[in-house]
C-alpha cells in the first residue's frame, strides 16, 4: 500500500475510531476502572489477597478478541491499539508505555505487524513482563498475491513483506493455533487459572472448528474464485479455501488517470476477477467508479483490524465475510 493510500485509509479509520470511541464509552469490557468499581467490596478484597487479577495487555483487535476469549474474567485484558486505529500505521502513546509497564503479560500477533512495540516495550522497562507470541509455529506466507499496481512506488517500507504476511487470524485454522498459543502462554504465566483458560480455549476452538467447516462446505463449490483487494489481508484465507487473491490494486488518493484505469481493467481481465473487495467503513469514490467501469460489484471484506471488542465479533464478522465470498464467487 502506498503512503498516500495509507494516509487516506488512516484518515477515514481515525474518524471511525472517534465514532467508535464515542459510541462505546461505558460499555467497553476492557475498561479496568469500570470493572474494579463494580467489583469493589472492601471485605471481599481484604479476604482474598490472591484475587488481584493478572493484567494482560494485547496489541490490536484480533489478538484482543482471541485473548479475551481465553482469559474470560480470570484476567484483566486490555488493548493497546484502539479499535478503529490503523494498526499498520500505529504510533505508540505514553499511555501504551504505562500499560506495558504495569502489565504481567503482553500478547502480540507478531510477523512484523506490531513494529510500534519495539521501543514501547523497551521504554516500559518491565523486566517481569512475559511476552506471548500468538503466531508461534505458524509458517508465514510471502508474496502470495501477485500485485498489480496503478501507482509506481519503490518497495519501500512495506514491512508486511519483510517477515511474511501477518494476517494469519483471518484463517480460522490458524486462529485456532493462535488461541492455543495464547492459552499455553497464559497458563505458563498464571498457572492458578489453568482450568479456566483451558475450558475457555476449548469452547472457542470448538467454535472456530465449526466456522472452518462452514467455510469448507460453502466455498468448495466455488474453487479458484479470484478476487482483487486493496489491502493484502487475505492470502491465508484464500489458500485455506482454494480462493485466489491474485492482485492487490493500489490506487492513488486523488485521481485515477486513464492509464491507471487501463491497468486495473487489464488486471481484472488477465485474472478473470470475480469481485472487488473494499473494507467496512471505507467510502472511496474512486473504488466505486472503478467497479462501475469494470461492471464488478464492489463489496466489503472485514479484516477484523477494527470492530467490536466482544470475542463473538470474530465469528459474526467472519460469517459475513463468508456470505460476501459466496455471493461474489457465484
Ligand atoms: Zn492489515
Amino acid at each position: 500500500m502506498t503512503s498516500t493510500n495509507k494516509r487516506q485509509r488512516s484518515g477515514i479509520l481515525s474518524s471511525l475510531a472517534l465514532l467508535t470511541l464515542l459510541v462505546s464509552v461505558g460499555c467497553n469490557p476492557s475498561n479496568p476502572n469500570q470493572q474494579t468499581s463494580v467489583e469493589k467490596s472492601p471485605q471481599v478484597q481484604e479476604a482474598s489477597q490472591s484475587s488481584v487479577k493478572t493484567k494482560v495487555v494485547t496489541t490490536f483487535l484480533p489478538i484482543y478478541l482471541l485473548t479475551k476469549a481465553v482469559a474470560g474474567d480470570a484476567a484483566e485484558v486490555e488493548i493497546l491499539v484502539p479499535p478503529g486505529m490503523e494498526v499498520h500505521e500505529y504510533q505508540a502513546t505514553p499511555d501504551n508505555v504505562k500499560a506495558i509497564a504495569t502489565a504481567n503479560i503482553l500478547v502480540k500477533n507478531g510477523l512484523g505487524l506490531e513494529e510500534f512495540l519495539e521501543n514501547t516495550v523497551k521504554n516500559a522497562q518491565n523486566s517481569q513482563l512475559v511476552e506471548i507470541y500468538a503466531s508461534k509455529g505458524i509458517k508465514p506466507l510471502n508474496e502470495i498475491s501477485p500485485v498489480e499496481t496503478t501507482v509506481k512506488t519503490e518497495k519501500d517500507h512495506d514491512h508486511e513483506h519483510t517477515i511474511g504476511n501477518p494476517h494469519v487470524w483471518l484463517d480460522p485454522v490458524l486462529a485456532k493455533q493462535q488461541v492455543m498459543n495464547i492459552r499455553d502462554g497464559l497458563i505458563a504465566a498464571d498457572p492458578k487459572n489453568q482450568a479456566t483458560y483451558t475450558a475457555n480455549a476449548a469452547a472457542y476452538i470448538q467454535e472456530l472448528e465449526k466456522l472452518n467447516s462452514e467455510f469448507q462446505q460453502d466455498l468448495q463449490k466455488k474453487p479458484n474464485c479470484t478476487f482483487v483487494t486493496f489491502h493484502d489481508a487475505y492470502p491465508y484465507l484464500a489458500q485455506r479455501y482454494n480462493l485466489k487473491q491474485v492482485a492487490v490494486v493500489q490506487i492513488p488518493e486523488d485521481q485515477l488517470s486513464p492509464t491507471d484505469i487501463q491497468t486495473v481493467v487489464n488486471t481484472v481481465k488477465k485474472y478473470k476477477v470475480k469481485a472487488l473487495f473494499s473494507e467496512p467503513g471505507v467510502d472511496n469514490k474512486l473504488l466505486k467508479s472503478l467497479s462501475q467501469d469494470l461492471n464488478l460489484k464492489l463489496q466489503t471484506l472485514d479484516s477484523l483490524e477494527t470492530g467490536d471488542t466482544d470475542p463473538q465479533y470474530y465469528f459474526q464478522a467472519m460469517r459475513l465475510n463468508l456470505q460476501t465470498l459466496e455471493s461474489a464467487c457465484k
